[in-house]
């Protein structure tokens, strides 16, 4: 069960959306991940690195956006994972549901991806 009054940390949990999916066999078009910095992490997403997953997604050169993103743990992160439904979680797709009061507002994840 998600716990929606989850206790705010240092940590960012991010739902990433890519602009196709990683082939037709393995359909999936999103990744969520943890991290502390979220901009150094981003950057690692982009230049391949970061995750297997977004390795093979940069290898066939399908780019991808920071759909959300809530401040949060690595428990928080797996419950997300659970739900197996990150298609519903992101707003780029169809259906976005309210995750709750920790989630971090467009102009504040544009800040916390400018690298310090
Ligand atoms: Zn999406």
């Amino acid at each position: 069960m998600l716990d929606l009054n989850y206790t705010p940390t240092t940590g960012f949990v991010y739902l990433l959306h890519l602009e196709r999916p990683l082939c037709p066999t393995h359909p999936a078009q999103h990744y969520i991940g943890y991290a502390d910095d979220l901009a150094a992490r981003i950057q690692k997403h982009t230049a391949g690195n970061g995750s297997r997953f977004m390795q093979v997604a940069k290898q066939r050169q399908i780019g991808f956006q920071v759909a959300r993103v809530w401040r949060g743990d690595r428990t928080f992160e797996r419950s997300l994972k659970r739900r197996k439904s990150a298609n519903r979680l992101c707003p780029i797709c169809a259906g976005a549901v309210q995750m709750g009061l920790q989630e971090l507002s467009p102009a504040q994840i544009a800040d916390a991806l400018i690298p310090f």
